[in-house]
């Protein structure tokens, strides 16, 4: 649909009603001019008429003057005395010659009728005799009478010698030339009609073929003597032209558009008047509608603007109307909505805690950095700080002090940075972005952070201690985008975390482990489920008894596209994603159902399962276990659980706790990695393991460390002090097979007997190591 605007709708409506208001007054004034002339025509028509009879009148009286003459000549009466035909006769013609009649007629006493044109046939109508009669009674007599069809003007006299001797009369006929004589004296059509007894008939006049036609069917459809009548642009009257024959008309006629001529010219005058003003019109309507619409649509672009957001679009006022008020009010809303926009924003751009910014200014900041650095040439650092104690800080303070120590915190941040920008990342974490040409300057200030937290800070008269963790990196050096950049910050963060580092720049390369870390633990159920993830098994021998055999369960994981992928790697990631208790009951499952098999073969052997940390968190493993021994028929002292020293320094209570309960249902447990962690024997002495394995970095070079030496025989020692049996892994030589064993050794496990070997494979190995021993 076309858009109206309402420039257009108030235009079309002002000229409009200008245009109808023109067209009624014009309208008006036509009937009223047609009105007065057509009234006017009708008075003079009915003048006209009155003209027309006293024409009539004077013609027959100039008539009567030359029958007269005739009448009163001498040779004429003598002739009608004397009855002399022939004499009477040329006379009459003579005489109707010279004053134009159409003929003469003398009616002798006797009754006998001579006529000067012996075609004209009278008959003896009643208007005639009437005619003699008067003439015999006045001398004298005249009308218009019908003879033959057509119409006569008869003067009659009586011819006295001194008595009435006969009565003489001329007749002029009426034809054409009267009627036009007529129009030209009265200026008016002429018509005469006669009504014929039963329809009216055109006799003589001045109208043409088709309009007597018309005239007179007019005529016949009413009786219209005596007044005026209108059809066809035509006013008419009809009028007697005979004193005794009413059925004789004379129709005097005048066109409407010869009476209307003279206003025709009144009639361009008034349309071109009408023309003007509504061109008139039609321009003030559109000047005063633009001087509405103007600043209508100026109000109309500012609400736009502020729409979009741009709340400065200065509006300069000058009118005092409505419009105006308008205008101002749409200023003040715009500065209103500015300012609160203006709130707004800030408020969610800010920390309403710290009165930092928060972290929806963190990349339109880091970019804005990097635009500005790179013209001088300088680096852009970013540093991840963490309070390293919150946590306890909420959890044993309160949430109020939390609250205060994180404002203490950003303060004494930003105090340090003042150069920089300091940043609220959430939680406890904060964010600067530094500008330095030098690492050595960003790595004085984050020395002077740390060094601000050393002495507690003062909340609520309470001594806080906080320390701070500083992930940082660079760009462009570290990253080539804000993105990036953040992200390796974090990971220097988490490192730093890890590593117990107060400040951590971040490393190449950590990002893309960190990735491949993120594509492992996406990748592992799958892999898991499509069978890429096996178990091997490596051979334990026991050094006292060589046919006591066991085995250690070793995850392998061949990825279709990052190939293999070792324990060390994968482990770590799924343990920090949850996801270990999976493998975990996976490789139990396995591993006891492996046994079954190794037990159905007649080979005595017991199986070890690496367990991990977070294994020893859920409550529900040992009763998984029962369930996995019994539904194999596998009996408990077949099975050993591996597990590190720090797995159970964590919450250590409740490993300690689902360790009693494996215990119990007669599993072996060993301590795995010795001598890598940090445990105390009086700790070890509490657990109930029953095996201490050493770790490998231990055993690789025993045969030539003399400090493994001491460190190795003085932990066998130990552990059979504590009644542990002592295993060592990683035993790749004989040499050190004989070491070990002269320290008094328990177990051995390591290349020298197996790697670790795919489930069958380990069986034919088994089978071969049986039989070489009894050989
Ligand atoms: P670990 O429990 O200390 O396992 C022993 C590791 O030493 C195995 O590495 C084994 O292949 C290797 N090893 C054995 N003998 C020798 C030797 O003579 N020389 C050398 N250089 N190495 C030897 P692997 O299989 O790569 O496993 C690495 C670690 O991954 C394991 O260390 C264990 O902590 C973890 N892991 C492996 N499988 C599992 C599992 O099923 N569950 C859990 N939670 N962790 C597992
Ligand atoms: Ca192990
Ligand atoms: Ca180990």
């Amino acid at each position: 649909m076309p858009k109206f605007s309402y420039l257009l709708k108030l235009l079309t409506f002002l000229i409009g009603l200008v245009v109808i208001l023109e067209a009624i007054s014009y309208v008006a004034t036509r009937v009223v001019i047609n009105k007065a002339v057509t009234q006017n025509a009708r008075a003079e028509l009915l003048s006209g008429g009155e003209l027309f009879t006293r024409i009539m009148q004077t013609k027959v009286e100039q008539l009567a003057l030359s029958v007269k003459v005739l009448t009163e000549d001498f040779g004429f009466k003598d002739a009608v005395a004397t009855s002399d035909e022939k004499t009477i006769a040329s006379a009459l013609i003579n005489h109707s010659a010279r004053v134009k009649a159409d003929v003469g007629i003398l009616i002798a006493s006797d009754g006998k009728l001579i006529a000067s044109d012996q075609t004209f046939g009278l008959q003896i109508v009643d208007e005639f005799n009437n005619l003699k009669e008067q003439a015999q009674v006045r001398g004298q007599a005249y009308d218009i009478i019908i003879v033959d069809g057509r119409a006569y003007q008869f003067v009659m006299f009586s011819v006295k010698a001194p008595v009435v001797i006969g009565l003489a009369a001329m007749g002029f006929e009426i034809k054409q030339d009267l009627s036009v004589e007529l129009q030209r004296l009265t200026g008016l059509e002429v018509s005469f009609v006669i009504h014929d007894g039963k329809q009216y008939q055109y006799l003589s006049g001045t109208q043409d073929e088709k309009s007597r036609v018309v005239l007179l069917q007019q005529m016949q459809t009413e009786n219209k003597q005596g007044e005026v009548f209108v059809y066809d642009e035509l006013i008419s009257l009809a009028v007697p032209a005979a004193r005794q024959n009413n059925d004789l008309l004379a129709v005097l006629q005048v066109p409407l558009s010869q009476v209307l001529a003279p206003f025709s010219r009144l009639n361009v005058q008034l349309f071109l008047l009408a023309l003007v003003f509504s061109v008139l019109a039609g321009i003030a309507a559109l000047f005063l509608t633009r001087s509405v619409t103007h600043p209508v649509r100026v109000l109309a672009d500012i609400a736009r603007k502020i729409a979009g957001g741009f709340y400065s679009t200065p509006i300069a006022v000058t009118s005092k109307d409505e419009l105006g008020d308008l205008a101002r009010a749409f200023i003040s809303m715009q500065q209103a909505i500015g300012e609160r926009e203006q709130q707004v924003l800030y408020q969610s751009e800010h920390d309403p805690l710290t009165g930092l910014p928060n972290r929806l200014r963190i990349f339109p900041e880091l970019e804005d950095a990097i635009s500005r650095s790179r013209p001088l040439k300088e680096s852009v650092f970013l540093l991840v700080i963490d309070i390293k104690n919150f946590t306890q800080i909420n959890d044993e303070l309160s949430q109020e002090i939390g609250d205060a120590v994180l404002r203490e915190v950003g303060q004494k941040i930003a105090r340090i940075l003042t150069h920089g920008e300091v940043l609220r990342l959430g939680s406890d974490e904060f964010l600067a972005i530094l500008m330095a040409a030098q690492r050595d300057s960003i790595a004085e200030l984050a020395e002077l952070i740390h060094a601000a937290f050393k002495t507690p800070l003062l909340v609520s008269g309470l001594q806080v201690s906080v320390e701070v963790n500083i992930g940082l990196a660079t760009y462009p050096q570290d990253a080539e985008s804000a993105e990036s950049l953040l992200r390796r910050a974090n990971l220097a963060l988490n490192e730093g975390r890890g590593s117990e580092q107060c400040t951590c720049w971040y490393e190449q390369g950590w990002d893309e482990k960190h990735l491949r870390r993120l594509h492992l633990f996406r990748e592992f159920e799958s892999s898991l489920n499509a069978g890429h993830i096996s178990l091997y098994y490596q051979p334990k021998i026991n050094l006292e008894r060589a046919d006591t055999l066991g085995a250690e369960a070793l995850v392998r994981w061949r990825h279709p596209e990052m190939g293999f992928v070792s324990p060390d790697e994968f482990i770590g990631v799924i343990e920090s994603s949850g996801q270990i208790t999976i493998l975990t009951r996976w490789v139990l499952k396995t591993a006891i159902a492996q046994l079954r098999v190794l037990l159905d073969e007649k080979i005595k052997i017991t199986c070890s399962v690496n367990l991990s940390a977070l294994d020893l968190l859920v409550d529900d493993l040992p009763a998984y276990v029962a369930e996995l021994l019994q539904s194999h028929k596998v009996p408990a002292e077949n099975l050993y659980l591996e597990i590190t020293e720090s797995a159970i320094m964590r919450e250590a209570d409740k490993c300690l706790h689902n360790l009693r309960r494996l215990r119990d249902l007669g599993v072996t447990l060993s301590i795995d990695d010795f001598g890598t962690g940090y445990s105390s024997l009086s700790q070890l002495k509490k657990l109930p393991v029953s095996e201490l394995k050493i770790d490998k970095s231990f055993i690789l070079n025993l045969d030539t460390s003399a400090d493994d030496q001491l460190i190795v025989r003085s932990t066998i020692d130990l552990g059979h002090t504590l009644g542990l049996s002592v295993t060592a892994e990683g035993v790749e030589s004989e040499a050190i097979k004989a070491l070990l064993k002269s320290y008094g050794c328990d177990t051995a496990q390591g290349y020298l007997y197996s790697k670790p070997l795919p489930a069958k494979e380990f069986i034919q190995w088994v089978h071969k190591y049986l039989a070489e021993l009894t050989s």
